[in-house]
């Protein structure tokens, strides 16, 4: 691939999203589908509220009777769940509480702290407002009306309505596979002490977690050494997930040899360089429609470049609608430096005050240090075409986490 061909940040994006496609659907139970995205309409089995029914505790009566000042007989009581057997008639009441339907003949409801109660008797303090405090069935869902479209995210509030219609189980879009797996000679698993010159495979463990977080389902496929054999035996094991993630082992280095063996295999490598720092060395293809994320080695990059490009095509496989971070305004609050050409990834510490962000650099850049990134909440999107940016100058910044809704 030509220098020139090298896709800057965006467009990078935009070529890993043009790619993938949502994944088919699969049943779960209701709270399984918490974070999911329906994969089917859900109509409305009956109305909501299911009948009428009183919004206070209080009397159910008629606003004629009430208005006119007289003291009304209380014929009858009826609690949440239960039904009176008898009808508000003329100048009658029937005292009643939150939830139960309202009896036949009432069209009001007096609440008891507007209420003058006597032994047997009740008369409102004020005059009331016909059809106050009463529910009428079907107001907020009518029955047999598409009430969730398939599409729309699962949250507590989608699980409430979920519940409500009696839905048991739903139709949500299917979870990948997402399999991982870490290149390197310099690697050793946890559990193991790291000896001379080497280090514990940390970038397998923040993957996961941030695949986890995004409510997909990480598969460890453990370390492919710097030799051909290891890498033909893992990336085949990881090419049979439905989307393979592989940090390091993917840039210009005499054992870097991800590439090289992906291609052997089969996969199409769409780019294997991109315009950003840190995420230069990053290389996406596809295989029969799944897609291969090569990552950087360097902990930040792997993050960072699992943020900006791996969790939004995961987001589109899952059926979300939005998978691009909300970028939004945030001044800078200390002068920054970038290379000309491409964009830059800041991690940066963001706080909101007086209805303004403001973002602090969250440490030195270097892209091998996990401790900045612990630091920062955010990261400001500096612009491939600037080199120079002012402290008090407007920024464009999002906030670092991967969970999905
Ligand atoms: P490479 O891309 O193979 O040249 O690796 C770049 C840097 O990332 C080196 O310092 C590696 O030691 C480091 N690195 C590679 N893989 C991992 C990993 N799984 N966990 C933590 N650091 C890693
Ligand atoms: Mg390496």
């Amino acid at each position: 691939m030509e220098r020139t061909d090298v896709p800057g940040f965006e467009e990078a994006r935009r070529i890993i999203l043009e790619s993938v496609a949502k994944l088919d659907a699969e049943r779960v139970d209701l709270l399984g589908s918490l974070g999911r995205v329906l994969a089917e309409d859900v109509i409305a089995p009956w109305n909501l509220p299911r009948f009428t029914n009183s919004a206070m505790d209080g009397y159910a009566v008629r606003a004629e009777d009430c208005n006119a000042g007289r003291a009304l007989p209380v014929i009858d009581s009826v609690a949440a769940g239960g039904r009176s057997a008898r009808a508000v008639e003329a100048g009658t009441a029937i005292k009643i509480m939150t939830g139960a339907p309202v009896p036949d003949g009432c069209d009001s409801v007096l609440p008891f702290e507007n209420a003058e109660e006597t032994e047997n008797t009740v008369r409102a303090l004020d005059s009331i407002r016909l059809g106050q405090h009463i529910r009428p069935m079907g107001e907020d869902v009518r029955e047999g009306e598409t009430i969730l479209a398939a599409g729309r995210l699962v949250r507590p509030y989608e699980i409430n309505m979920l519940a409500c219609c009696g839905r048991e189980n739903v139709a949500v879009v299917r979870r990948p596979r997402v399999a991982i797996l870490a290149t390197g000679d310099e690697l050793v698993e946890l559990g193991e002490f790291p000896g001379p010159a080497k280090i514990v495979n940390s970038n397998a463990y923040s993957l996961a977690a941030a695949v986890k977080q995004l409510g997909a389902v990480p598969v460890m496929v453990g370390i492919a050494r710097d030799n051909l054999a290891s890498h033909r035996e893992k990336l085949k094991q990881g090419l049979e997930a439905d989307v393979l993630v592989t940090s390091a082992g993917v840039s210009v280095g005499e054992h870097d040899l991800v590439r090289e063996v992906l291609e052997e295999m089969g996969v199409k490598i769409v780019f294997w360089r991109v315009r950003v720092k840190p995420g230069k060395a990053m290389a996406f293809g596809m295989k029969d429609g799944r897609p291969v994320f090569a990552l950087p080695g360097n902990p930040v990059s792997s993050m960072l470049t699992f943020e900006e490009f791996v969790a939004p095509a995961l987001l589109k496989m899952m059926g979300h609608f939005e998978m691009v971070k909300a970028l939004f305004p945030a001044v800078l609050q200390s002068d920054l430096r970038k290379k000309k050409g491409q964009t830059a990834l800041v991690r940066v510490k963001l706080e909101c005050t007086n209805g303004r962000y403001l973002a602090w650099s969250a440490g030195r850049q270097d892209t091998g240090l996990v401790r900045t990134m612990m630091d920062a909440n955010g990261v400001a999107v500096l612009p491939a075409d600037r080199e120079t940016f002012a402290a008090g100058e407007e920024v464009q910044v999002h906030l670092l986490g991967t969970t999905a809704f």
